[in-house]
């Protein structure tokens, strides 16, 4: 074992504050990684303050959070063969899984059927908790590695990890492209990435968002259209249009309203979870064969795949980077939907 440091929360809604803690010693098949840079994720939020109790087996604290993991490898175990001391690489939800199971032999690890390794507020295949990327260094199994992009920075590639695949992944399974008529729902973090993912695969973007403040930020990003969903008329105008609605929001919106807005055959897909279950009429699905669905993140092949494609497309973040003493600060913005769009923790300043 040897000593990491990080920022951890040492129980439910305290603040994160400098925790020293053990991370184990590379394996055969291990890549040990400095963190340069790791995302805010909102998810992070949820778990620091334990939100999700209801939905979890266990929650661990003291905590480090953070998924969206940029950095550098500095040494690898003697079985690696992917990766090589120096390479740019990234770490996002997961860090192993079972590697039998149906799913994770299609590539689909995140929905393991035995059990997927959460890269924080888990515990690893030795039972061991795991510690997340607001940390110096991180020691992970190369196949659950993935290689960023060449060409594009690292911090603002970091959120890629989890907010880029969490929209890349039902934007592809939902078949998002020419002739299809995409809304974001909330434009934060993962909304942002939707709004230039979806652009980029050739699908018109709506952006629905509180109020027209971030309207311009939207067209920027790639938006078609924009409108606000504190304007009663909104919903009335857009009725019927939507193949696929992919909804960030982890407040308690009422899904039956945006349910209407799909046409006949249409998706409304929920990656924001919040605290919350949310009642769902069953006539806002029968009246136009309607689905409602759900997604979360994607497997590695899939998160590889969406990396390669922003390298590709040239296509990142827009991130502020922050300081890790500034991190309880920045969870607050991220709550006022202050943060456009990615806090960034710079983990030099640890
Ligand atoms: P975020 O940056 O806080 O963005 C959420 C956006 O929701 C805000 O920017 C805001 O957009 C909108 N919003 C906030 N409060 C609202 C309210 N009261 N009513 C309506 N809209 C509101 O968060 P994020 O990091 O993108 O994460 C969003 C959610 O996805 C979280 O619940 C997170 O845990 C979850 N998540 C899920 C997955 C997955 O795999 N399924 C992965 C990562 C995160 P506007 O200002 O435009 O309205
Ligand atoms: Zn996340
Ligand atoms: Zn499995």
């Amino acid at each position: 074992m040897s000593k990491s440091k990080g920022y951890a929360a040492s129980a439910a809604k305290a603040p994160l504050a400098p925790f020293t803690f053990e991370r184990r010693e590379p394996r055969e098949h291990d890549v040990v990684i400095e963190i340069k840079y790791c995302g805010i994720c909102h998810s992070d939020i949820h778990q620091a303050r334990n939100e999700w109790n209801e939905y979890q087996e266990e929650v661990i604290f003291p905590m480090v959070p953070g998924h969206e993991i940029a950095g550098v490898v500095t040494a690898v175990g003697n079985n690696v063969t992917k990766y090589k001391v120096g390479d740019k690489v990234g770490v996002g939800c997961f860090v192993d899984s079972c590697r039998t199971c149906d799913e994770c032999k299609r590539g689909l690890e995140q929905y393991c059927t035995v059990k997927t390794v959460w890269t924080y507020n888990a515990r690893d295949n030795d039972n061991a908790p795991t510690y997340g990327g607001y940390s110096d260094r991180i020691v992970v199994d190369e196949n659950y590695v993935l290689r960023m992009p060449a060409n594009l920075p690292l911090d603002a590639c970091a959120p890629l990890l989890c907010a880029g695949i969490t929209l890349y992944s039902p934007l592809k399974h939902w078949k998002a492209g020419p002739g299809k008529r995409v809304a974001i729902i909330g434009l934060g973090g993962l909304g942002h990435m939707g709004v230039k993912i979806g652009h980029a695969l050739g699908a018109e973007v709506t952006v629905l968002s509180q109020s027209l403040k971030k309207q311009a930020d939207g067209k920027r990003l790639g938006a078609d259209h924009f409108y606000a969903t504190s304007d009663p008329e909104t919903f009335t105008k857009l009725k019927g249009y939507f193949d696929l609605i992919i909804n960030t929001v982890s407040a308690q919106i009422d899904w039956n309203e945006y349910l209407n807005l799909l046409r006949v055959d249409g998706s409304m897909v929920l990656v924001g979870l919040p605290e919350r279950d949310i009642p769902v009429g069953a006539f806002a699905l029968t009246g136009g064969r309607r689905s409602l669905a759900g997604s979360q993140i994607g497997g590695i092949r899939e998160t590889q795949e969406m990396l390669d494609f922003c390298g590709k497309h040239g296509l990142t973040c827009d991130i502020e980077v922050v300081t890790i003493q500034k991190v309880n600060e920045a969870y607050e913005r991220v709550l006022k939907s202050d943060v456009r769009y990615r806090f960034v923790i710079d983990m030099a300043t640890l």
